[in-house]
């Protein structure tokens, strides 16, 4: 049985109506090896598919440009909801929600909730549709289960990697969340926003864990990249060139906060922010990054300078206190 619904049919049916011809296919890094499959159900719908090899973390990334320069007249978006308000080519989104039963790993995170009554759910848009499910196993358990939706996502519960107003709206109403879904990063972003413990269940592994401890380590080596920034003489601040990672006027305002700190800052406009990169400019010390926050979870060690997220770099200029940055949260804007 395949692990995501493709909604092969619908995509069909999308391509016909739409008359499209040229189909620029764009899947998420863990989507990829189906692209080849996923190529061939638009090629016998009647159009010539591409297949973006490209890395792509978000909905963010939509490859607009891309599909313009291939003379691409559809774009099908693989992996994530819809996130920018307009599109320059016409993209569908297929959301691949998971097939995956979930009960498996729920159940066993029960005995890790045990101190706690009050829970909060949250989970990818992948297993949005488990939610139900995860409630009433929950309820059965003699829990309160609260689910956020503070009306910036697309669906109740939902979270981003820029964007946990979900879970942050009802953490005055929970003592934890359990977040359903694989891997840590996701989960990791919402123990750091809530400053509640949270607990993942993942489905693909069948098994539950807490990631507490690895909040409490990232916040130790934020803390330590912040301080070290305070330090630095020259700032860089990266601005995003993907069409949802752009804020030109944000990056200039930091920019100005910066230099009325004494710092001697650059603007570097960037696609993919990576250790390599940044490396090409040894005499920049710290980093400022208004595109994507997700490295500043992910990948931080990687990188030999600070690379702060906008949240963080208020706290170097003095306009918030580390207290007020951990509840404002250190990934969102
Ligand atoms: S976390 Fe990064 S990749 Fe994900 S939606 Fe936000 S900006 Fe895009």
């Amino acid at each position: 049985m395949k692990q995501f619904d493709f909604e092969e049919e619908r995509i069909r049916q999308e391509i016909k109506k739409l008359e499209a011809k040229h189909v620029l296919i764009q899947l998420p890094e863990g989507l990829k090896p189906h692209g080849p499959h996923l190529a061939g159900v638009v090629e016998k719908a009647g159009a010539l598919p591409i297949v973006s090899a490209d890395p792509c973390y978000g909905a963010c990334d939509l490859a607009t440009a891309e599909a313009e320069s291939l003379g691409a007249d559809l774009i099908i978006h693989y992996g994530h909801a819809k996130l920018l308000k307009y599109e320059r080519v016409p993209t569908i989104y297929v959301e691949a929600r998971a097939t995956v039963k979930v009960n498996e790993a729920v159940e066993k995170a029960v005995p890790l909730l045990e101190k706690w009554s009050k829970i909060g759910l949250a989970t990818t848009v992948q297993h949005v549709q488990t939610l139900d499910n995860v409630k009433e196993i929950l309820l059965h358990a003699g829990k309160t289960v609260v689910i956020g939706d503070a009306g910036h996502m697309n669906y109740s519960g939902q979270v981003i990697g820029c964007d946990y107003s979900n879970a942050k709206s009802v953490a005055g109403d929970v003592e934890a969340f359990l977040f359903v879904g694989g891997g840590r990063f996701h989960a990791l972003g919402v123990a750091l926003s809530t400053s509640k413990p949270t607990i993942v269940a993942d489905p693909y592994e069948k098994r539950a864990f807490s990631v507490d401890e690895g909040a409490r380590k990232i916040l130790k080596q934020r803390w330590a990249s912040i301080e070290e920034a305070k330090k630095a003489k020259t700032f860089a601040v990266l601005v995003g060139l993907k069409p949802g990672q752009k804020k030109l006027e944000k990056a200039l305002s930091i920019k100005e906060k910066l230099e009325k700190n004494r710092k001697k800052v650059h603007l570097f406009a960037i696609r993919n922010v990576t250790p390599e990169v940044l490396m090409n400019f040894p005499t920049v010390n710290s980093y400022v990054n208004t595109a994507c926050p997700r490295l500043s979870l992910d990948d931080a060690s990687k990188f030999q300078k600070p690379v702060l997220t906008m949240n963080e770099a208020f706290v170097v200029v003095g306009e918030l206190s580390w207290d007020e940055l951990c509840r404002k949260g250190l990934f969102e804007s």
